[in-house]
């Protein structure tokens, strides 16, 4: 592939949690830069286009609301398009905590079974910033992503960007890695059929 199109990328990514974790102040964050305190309850796609390693990306972000969170068929209609997760939860909530646990399962159990690479999943810890309420502790969230192979990352949508950022940075590299994955097993073998094609060629000129 040469040309614009092989150096564009397109990427859908599904934020996912309980009820009031900051998955919309996260979406919001990482597109505005801004926090903006309430935010609704509403089901929508945002498609902004950012740069990530000095690359434009079209990134397009399904923030979902809870409320049909639990709806089967919607639930799989996420898990279908997506790309890649983030999975929220609030350091203040211990049963968020819990249901990212039990949704890692659900989407390696039903994405795992297209093929043996590794699903894009981003584990967000958020509002960090509120310390004396704090249930869950990083070690928790650290081991979890350890123990499911996914990456880690506390954040606070409330006060901070960069981390945000760094979140979603994350979670796009891991998205960029698994496409090559998919890709390199054809390239090796192309190496190889070309090798053998000039090796083959070889022996029958000089017979
Ligand atoms: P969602 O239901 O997961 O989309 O959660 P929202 O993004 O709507 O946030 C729920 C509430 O938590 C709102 O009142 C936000 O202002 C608040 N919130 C979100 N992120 C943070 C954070 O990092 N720190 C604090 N202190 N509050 C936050
Ligand atoms: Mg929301």
């Amino acid at each position: 592939m040469t040309g614009p199109s092989a150096l564009k990328m397109e990427a859908n990514i599904v934020m996912l949690g309980t009820d009031s974790v900051g998955k919309s102040a996260l979406t919001v964050r990482f597109l505005t830069r801004r926090f903006i305190g309430e935010y609704g309850d509403i089901e929508s796609i945002y498609t902004h286009n950012v740069l990530v390693d000095g690359r434009e990306i079209t990134l397009s972000i399904w923030d979902s609301s809870h409320s049909e969170c639990c709806e089967t068929s919607l639930q799989e209609r996420r898990l279908q398009w997506a790309d890649g997760f983030v999975l929220v939860y609030s350091i203040c909530d211990r049963s968020s905590f819990n249901t990212v646990a039990k949704m890692v399962q659900h989407i390696k159990a039903a994405k795992g079974l297209q093929g043996a690479e590794k699903v894009p999943i981003v584990i967000v810890g958020n509002k960090r910033d509120l310390q004396h309420r704090r249930t869950v502790t990083s070690e928790e969230g650290r081991l979890l992503a350890l123990t499911t192979d996914c990456q880690f990352y506390e954040v606070s949508a409330a006060e901070n960007y960069h981390g945000v950022l760094v979140a979603f940075h994350g979670l796009v590299g891991r998205i960029r890695e698994s496409r090559l994955a998919v890709r390199k097993p054809a390239g090796i073998k192309g190496i190889v059929k070309s090798m053998s094609a000039v090796f083959g060629r070889k022996r029958t000129d000089s017979l």
